[in-house]
């Protein structure tokens, strides 16, 4: 049985996630991975926060970058681009095996589920992994009349492009991965990590069993604050955040997360909001939330497992 669930979208969620495996069993966890940010690139199916997790928790992970692998080589992307193709969405050459594993498994019929669940095998990794859906839900972001991609925006225009609206394509009608709304359902607690709340998160509250599985929960899920003193340590959520309508601070993050969550975790940094946290009825638990070293990771999920 599960006893953890825990929601994840790239790398504060992964960081994060490398401590909950020290201090969980991975027969007691599921992870639940957010695809609102998987493209089709060159035939490819590539699903990015699911891959940062995965060579996250493998120790393969590029640290410096936060995703990719470690001392990966950039051959293939530059020689598409040497014959004249775009090639702003960076692929390192070991982690290109990766994408095509993922598409072949895919086109023999494999859900992305099955995919996922191989690929972390192959990886070493223990950790149950699964995306939210098997099925196509892509996030799209609405600015000034015109709809991107959400890779088109994070990656090629640096976000730059003012958020008006933020559309997950395909979430109304999504049905959960298997397995996924047995776990919520039986889990004794559901972490919701540090990640982009809408651009990350928002995607899987959007399905709409996942959704009212969390609320009917509402009671054992906590959320891990992404916003420090009122910024990001990395990513748009600040900026998000506030342009639909939510304070860039641990009151518009739990704010957000209202309808999901009974208690937050924040940092240190925003001691001082505790109270008014409070009074809008969250239970609030102060941890240093910034995850520099394993140790970090490690302590930080013993807060919110609840073991601290
Ligand atoms: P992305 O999709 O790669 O941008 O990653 P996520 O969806 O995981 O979201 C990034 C968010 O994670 C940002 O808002 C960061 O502020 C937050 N984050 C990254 N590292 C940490 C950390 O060490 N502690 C906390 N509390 N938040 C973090």
């Amino acid at each position: 049985v599960t006893v953890t669930v825990a929601l994840a979208g790239g790398v504060g969620a992964a960081k994060f996630l490398r401590g909950l495996c020290k201090i969980v069993s991975s027969h007691d966890l599921l992870i639940i991975g957010n695809t609102g940010d998987d493209l089709e690139l060159y035939g490819l199916h590539i699903s990015p926060d699911l891959d940062i997790v995965m060579y996250t928790l493998a120790g393969v992970v590029d640290e410096t970058k936060g995703w990719g692998i470690k001392d990966d080589t950039f051959h293939f992307i530059d020689s598409l681009r040497n014959l004249g193709f775009e090639t702003w969405f960076r692929i390192g050459d070991r982690d290109l095996a990766t994408h095509i594993i993922r598409t072949k498994l895919l086109s023999e019929g494999a859900t992305l589920a099955e995919a996922t669940a191989k690929l972390c095998k192959r990886f070493g990794v223990e950790a149950k992994l699964t995306p939210m859906t098997n099925e196509k839900v892509r996030t799209k972001i609405l600015s000034d009349n015109i709809i991107i991609d959400f890779q088109e925006y994070f990656v090629k225009n640096k976000t730059e492009n003012e958020v008006k609206d933020v559309i997950f394509q395909g979430a109304e009608n999504a049905e959960p991965a298997p397995g996924v709304i047995e776990a919520l359902t039986q889990a004794e607690r559901i972490i919701i990590c540090p990640s982009n709340p809408i651009l990350s998160i928002g995607p899987m509250l959007t399905i709409p069993k996942i959704r009212e599985a969390i609320i009917k929960r509402k009671a054992e899920t906590v959320a891990i604050s992404p916003i420090i003193a009122g910024k990001t340590l990395k990513g748009p959520a600040d900026k998000v955040l506030r342009s639909m309508g939510y304070e860039a601070s641990v009151i518009g993050v739990a704010r957000y997360y209202r309808e999901f969550i009974n208690r937050i975790i924040i940092d240190r940094a925003d001691s001082a909001q505790k109270p008014e946290l409070e009074k809008l009825g969250f239970e609030v638990t102060i941890a240093d939330t910034v995850m520099k070293r394993i140790e970090d990771s490690v302590n930080l999920a013993k807060v919110a497992a609840g073991s601290s």
